[in-house]
């Protein structure tokens, strides 16, 4: 299915030719809404001799005009430029021309229009001057057709031209992932919420899940209807109205867009490849507020050059623009760009939601250039370059279809450049630096903390400042590269990471181990070691750390811990008098011993003894 539609001056006669071509009366249209017999406004539709159905878009105006052309989404496939003879070209005829071309509308014809009021010579020098016009605009060379829709001179073969340009024309791509950007919500009694808007890159279906964005109202669809027909399914390029259910028409707006759950995202900034019109009179400047139009959406914005600080007529340039509110485009949609009612240039968006970027900064302006031109692997490996994302998120991200994206992803990860863990990409040089900083943080932690055999994992993730997920991918790939170790269940340290201690330090632990020995169920509580290299002990194996200034020599307290675990399964208890008399020692040690197995979950206390747990 194509859609076509009209530019040209007030009054050249484009509602009159669509209704001499089609037979469809807007006026009409809007008598048989109120009852119920269509829901589809401003949008007419032909079968041209081929036997191929076109929508048309005209809704008269000159100020809807940009809009029109717009709602087209992914543009209209053929502008018909329409041209009154009497008059010859205009300064909207200029403009719609801008736009046209700013548009990249893939074909055109112009009409010159009410031919019946002028002699034939006349209509030479028109269309001579026509001819001028054109030059240099993607619709110089196009096929120019005379016609009266008053006489109907010309009509035929104005459908004859529109057939053979659309025969040439490639029919817009199911790349299944079907998109309305809707330009008309409202609700029909006893049917609820409606929506119109050609659909694009893929097919819809009755009882299909969908989503709206921005927004991420969920609905359901529950009828279909294409040129005032019920359909089941319909085909990319068409015009459609969709009846859902789940949703209030008042909650939608016009500029939101209907696609299928989690593959839309609200998109605040965009990079766009600019291109100035050649009627710009006031050049485009670093930071001047815009208005950006995308499809149906729109947003008052502010425009960053990246290149340049400003943009004269004609010109193109790199630039950022940062929407106020926010608006469901892919990379890959036009976009017109406004200032105070002036079309002042548009351009192709090159990437949604980037991060913010330096200007007049050559790599970046490289990495756009590659976003623009560069294959689907370099430019999945460029998206992900400053941070990872899911395998849905970058597909989003870059506007692919799954079949894309899946070979994309296939030619990156065989180049090395992409790694994936689970459903997590990374760009190679994005994870070697996470890898590099997550090791360096935990070096830090362990020069400042000598007598520690690991940097406890949480203090590393949140001083990398990574979200749990993230974090585990750069540790698993830090171990995997043979960079940290895990030690026990949270700590990491360096691949073979052994503290060592100074040779006091040493000294004094081999000295208090000694005492430990020789002291048993009664060591000495003297000369215990500062709280770090006791902790160090401990973490070691070495000691058992009863609390209170009383360590145990870890043998010695493992042999205990069986001797008391046997008195209690030969006794089905122990008390404190017991444990002191079984290892001849004072209460002091025997109630710390006890208080520690309390602690480990050997033992429990039952009134004045313990049993075991
Ligand atoms: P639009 O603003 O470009 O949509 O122009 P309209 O279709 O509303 O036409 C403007 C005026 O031109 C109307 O009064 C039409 O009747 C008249 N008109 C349109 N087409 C023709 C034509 O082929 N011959 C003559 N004589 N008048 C025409």
């Amino acid at each position: 299915m194509y859609v076509i539609g009209t530019a040209g001056h007030v009054d050249h006669g484009k509602s009159t030719l669509v209704r001499a071509l089609t037979g469809i009366d807007p006026d009409r249209l809007r008598e048989e809404k109120e009852r119920g017999l269509t829901i589809d406004l401003g949008f007419a539709w032909l079968t041209l001799p081929s036997g191929r159905e076109v929508s048309i878009v005209d809704v008269p105006g000159h100020e809807r005009f940009i809009k029109n052309m717009l709602a087209g989404a992914g543009g209209v496939d053929l502008a018909l430029l329409v041209v009154a003879a009497d008059e010859g070209p205009m300064p909207q005829t200029r403009e719609h021309l801008a736009i046209l071309d700013l548009l990249d509308v893939p074909a055109g014809i112009v009409v010159i229009s009410k031919v019946d009021l002028v002699e034939s010579d006349y209509l030479d020098l028109v269309e001579a001057e026509l001819e001028d016009t054109l030059r240099g605009t993607r619709m110089a060379g196009v096929p120019i057709v005379r016609v009266s829709a008053i006489s109907g001179d010309g009509l035929s073969a104005l459908l004859d031209a529109i057939d053979i340009a659309l025969e040439l024309t490639p029919t817009k791509r199911d790349l299944g992932r079907p998109r309305v950007p809707i330009d008309r919500a409202f609700s029909i009694q006893g049917f609820g919420a409606v929506v119109t808007g050609t659909l694009v890159d893929g097919a819809l279906e009755v009882g299909q899940e969908i989503e709206l964005q921005p927004g991420r109202l969920k609905a359901r669809i529950r009828g279909l209807q294409r040129h005032k027909t019920k359909v089941a399914r319909l085909e990319p390029g068409t015009r459609a109205a969709v009846n859902l259910s789940g949703v209030h028409a008042d909650d939608i707006t016009r500029g939101m867009v209907l696609a299928l759950p989690g593959r839309l995202t609200a998109v605040r900034v965009v990079d766009v490849r600019l291109r100035a019109t050649a009627l710009l009179g006031h050049p485009l400047a670093h930071d001047a507020g815009v208005t950006f139009l995308s499809a149906t959406s729109e947003s008052e914005a502010k425009l960053r050059l990246l290149d340049c600080d400003e943009v004269l007529a004609g010109e193109q340039a790199w630039a950022q623009v940062v929407l106020t509110s926010p608006v469901a485009v892919v990379p890959g949609d036009h976009c017109i760009i406004r200032t105070s009612n002036d079309t002042a240039g548009g351009g192709i968006i090159v990437a949604v939601n980037p991060r913010k970027h330096r200007r007049h900064h050559a790599p970046t302006l490289l990495a756009l250039a590659r976003q623009l031109q560069g294959s689907p692997a370099e430019r999945l490996f460029d998206a992900l370059l400053s941070r990872p994302l899911s395998v849905g998120d970058a597909r989003n991200a870059l506007g692919f279809e799954d079949s894309e994206m899946a070979e994309a992803l296939a030619s990156a990860i065989a180049g090395g450049q992409v790694v994936q863990r689970g459903a997590r990409l990374a760009a190679r040089p994005w994870l070697d630096s996470a890898v590099a900083r997550t090791v360096e943080s935990v070096v830090t932690f362990l020069t400042a903390n000598s007598l520690r055999g690991a940097a406890p994992r949480e203090h590393v993730r949140s001083a990398s400042a990574l979200e749990a997920a993230l974090f585990d991918l750069v540790v698993s790939e830090a171990v995997s590269a043979g960079r940290l170790e895990e030690r026990g269940a949270n700590g990491l340290a360096p691949a073979g990471y052994e503290i060592s201690l100074t040779a006091d330090q040493s000294a004094h632990v081999a000295a208090f181990i000694d005492a430990l020995k020789s002291g048993g169920a009664s060591p000495p509580t003297e000369q215990v070691p500062p709280p770090a290299l006791l902790a160090y002990m401990v973490d070691q194996g070495f000691v058992a750390d009863a609390g209170g200034g009383i360590v145990f020599d870890a043998e010695f307290f493992a042999a205990a811990t069986e001797k008391i675990r046997d008195h209690i399964v030969k006794n089905g208890s122990v008390s404190l008098a017991e444990v002191r008399d079984l290892f001849g020692t004072s209460r002091k040690y025997a109630q710390a011993m006890l208080e520690h197995l309390d602690g480990q979950r050997i033992t429990r206390r039952v009134g004045d003894s313990r049993v075991l747990r």
